[in-house]
């Protein structure tokens, strides 16, 4: 189908900013659409249910896998996330591009699902930069953070995985060439 929206899957690791790029991508072209996940986690202070995720209990998660309402789903630090599937293929059946904002495994499962999604690496300028914002954020303790920066280096690792890597150097830069590519055939 000509008209079908592009499914654009944003991996990278936890604290490289893919949340401020991606705001900033939809900012700049509001046709593009976010996905909002399912979680099981706590939410944070700053959190707002069914905008930055929709949060739900561990039984009603598991409820939702067993009724096949996810694109995907995966764990993550002891938690699990999914994609709604129906709000996606809305979207996509009415022309919209989407966005996912997703781990490594769920990108991997959606690529296996959907050859046709496009996989987006947001890296880092650095390891350093990176371990600098997961920091600065501290909305974790220090364990919680360890245990990111450890899943960060094996995230890392699977850039190469990637369609394409966009450097987050610059938020505006970066936003700029996610739209290109949400617009790309
Ligand atoms: P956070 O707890 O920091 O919001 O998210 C932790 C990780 O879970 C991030 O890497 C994020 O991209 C990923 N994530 C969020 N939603 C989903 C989802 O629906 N599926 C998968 N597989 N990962 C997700």
């Amino acid at each position: 189908m000509t008209d079908q929206g592009r499914l654009v899957v944003v991996v990278g690791p936890s604290g490289v900013g893919k949340g401020t790029v991606i705001q900033r991508a939809l900012e700049l072209d509001p046709a593009l659409w976010l996905s909002i996940s399912a979680t099981a986690r706590e939410p944070r202070p700053d959190e707002v249910n069914g905008v930055d995720y929709h949060f739900v209990s561990r039984s009603a998660f598991v409820d939702m896998v067993n009724a096949d309402e996810f694109l995907e789903w995966a764990t993550y630090a002891g938690n699990p996330y999914g994609t709604p599937r129906q709000a996606v293929e809305d979207r996509l059946h009415a022309g919209q591009s989407v966005i996912l904002e997703i781990d490594l495994a769920g990108a991997r499962h959606v690529k296996a699902a959907l050859p046709e999604a496009l996989l987006v690496f947001l890296a880092p300028p650095s390891f350093e930069v990176l371990e600098a914002r997961l920091r600065d954020r501290a909305t974790e303790d220090e364990d919680a953070i360890l245990r990111r920066l450890q899943i960060a280096k094996v995230e890392l690792a699977a850039e190469s995985e990637c369609d394409y890597v966009v450097i987050n150097e610059d938020v505006s830069t970066a936003a700029a060439e996610l739209v290109e590519l949400a617009h790309s055939s």
